[in-house]
């Protein structure tokens, strides 16, 4: 059964909010710019940053805080190093930098295809300076993700890879399709394939059509690759399941745009998914996941006749804890709670069905033992202690259990109501059913 874990707490947009206590360095000889760029990476991301004037002042840092440097974004166009000096500098801190310039020089090309900058930035205005911000961001979940490089030439692989590592990825690599599947098995958290078309034992199509058996395009995506001069290629790659298509030879720029896009494309996809499922306040699952899994989970219980349990919870009096101490304290209450319910089953199926009601779905476990498990989470609740827990909490909550299979999930919740109904009746601060 799929574990209630609540997701970390994320942005609007689902990305994690604070990248890093480890500072960006930023080397801009315009005071201005440098210190707007370091307002919005502080807004955006939450984000030390260390401010250099020029290629001395860099170097002074590096010497110091080198090592914790997580990133760099600099000008390539100093007064006292006009050549882009400062990138070979944070280059040999191997620090990912994205270089700023005010014009597309042969020479900033050439840095890129060369695999010495990440990618580099028009200085033009605000929308730029926020392209650097979202960089930075994308720098630092790809420090948490990890890509799977499938190629029978190692040259090309070798390639790849540096590219790939140099943006933070996490990267494996594979020789031909068949290991490709093997290590995909081996890191179900892969995000990203980029396939080759021609590879022994299983060539690039049968590999997509094997990996999308595994994994749907809302878990994985894949990019495929091809040298050979053939127009079928791309649309075959597409219609086995791959996301997207690149012919060799690429630049690393267009590698970089479309392995970037991709992945963003996966972590919207996320955040739709958790919009949709999650409940916001608690990060518990929703009424809406709970009847979706736990009708699947019903199902597969009433098959291979496992044992299944239902429990309703609800906060005893939860309005007077609001009326009393205000609506942000009874919402930490509701954090509390939802809290100590993962801590307490882990391997169950909890939601926040609505208000301060809450469901928990046990299956394979016996009636007793899940029983002993509620009655120990209620008389713990009070005096237990989690992040959320507020001060002084007085607490009780009551509980109504069904553990009959009633045709349907709807069934059994009804009845663990009715439960948890005569459970209020009879003083609260009780389990029944
Ligand atoms: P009982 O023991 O019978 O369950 O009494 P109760 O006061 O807990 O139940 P009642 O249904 O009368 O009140 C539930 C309260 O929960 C009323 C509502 O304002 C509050 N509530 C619902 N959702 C939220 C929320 O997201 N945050 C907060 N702080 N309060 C909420
Ligand atoms: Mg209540
Ligand atoms: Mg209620």
């Amino acid at each position: 059964m799929t574990p209630s874990t609540a997701p970390t707490k994320t942005s609007p947009t689902g990305f994690g909010r604070k990248t890093s206590t480890r500072p960006v360095l930023i080397v801009e000889d315009q005071r201005a710019l440098s210190e707007m760029l370091s307002s919005m990476l502080q807004h955006k991301w939450g984000c030390e940053t260390l401010v250099a004037g020029s290629l001395a002042e860099a170097n002074a840092l590096l010497k110091t805080h080198g090592t914790q440097i997580f990133a760099a974004v600099c000008d390539v166009n100093l007064p006292d190093a006009p050549y882009g000096e400062v990138i070979d500098l944070v280059g040999k801190y191997r620090i990912p930098a994205i270089a700023l310039t005010g014009t597309i020089s042969n020479e900033i090309r050439h840095m890129m295809a060369q695999g010495h900058i990440v990618d580099y930035v028009l200085k033009k205005g605000v929308l730029s300076y926020d392209y650097v911000v979202q960089w930075v961001g994308r720098l630092h979940r790809n420090s948490a993700t990890r890509v799977l490089v499938a190629d029978d030439s190692p040259s090309s692989v070798q390639v790849i890879k540096g590219m790939l590592s140099l943006q933070g990825l996490q990267v494996e690599v594979a020789q031909n399709g068949q290991e490709a599947l093997s290590v995909l098995r081996t890191h179900p958290d892969i995000k990203l394939v980029l396939v080759d078309y021609n590879m022994p034992l299983v060539d690039g199509f049968e590999f997509v059509m094997e990996a999308r058996r595994m994994l749907g395009k809302e878990r994985l995506a894949i990019i495929g690759i091809s040298g050979e001069n053939r127009a079928d290629i791309s649309a075959q790659f597409l219609k086995h399941g791959a996301n997207d298509f690149i012919s060799k030879p690429y630049s690393f720029e267009e590698m970089t745009c479309r392995v970037n896009q991709n992945l963003e494309m996966l972590e919207l996809m996320e955040s739709l998914h958790s919009l949709a499922n999650r409940d916001y306040l608690t990060g518990l699952y929703n009424r809406r996941h709970f009847f979706e899994q736990g009708t699947v989970l019903y199902q597969q219980a009433h098959k291979n006749k496992t044992p299944i349990v239902v429990a309703m919870t609800d906060i005893d009096l939860f309005k007077a804890i609001n009326d009393t101490h205000g609506h942000a304290y009874g919402d930490q209450v509701l954090r509390h709670v939802s809290e100590c319910l993962l801590q307490h089953f882990p391997q169950a199926l909890i939601a926040r069905l609505g208000g301060e009601e809450f469901a928990v779905l046990s299956v394979g476990e016996p009636l007793e033992s899940v029983r002993s498990a509620l009655e120990r989470f209620r008389i713990q609740l009070p005096g237990q202690k989690t992040i959320a827990a507020p001060k002084g909490v007085a607490m009780s909550i009551s509980i109504g259990v069904c553990d009959q299979l009633l045709g349907d999930l709807a069934g059994m919740l009804n009845r663990a109501d009715q439960h948890l109904y005569s459970a209020k009746q009879n003083g609260r601060n009780r389990m029944e059913g």
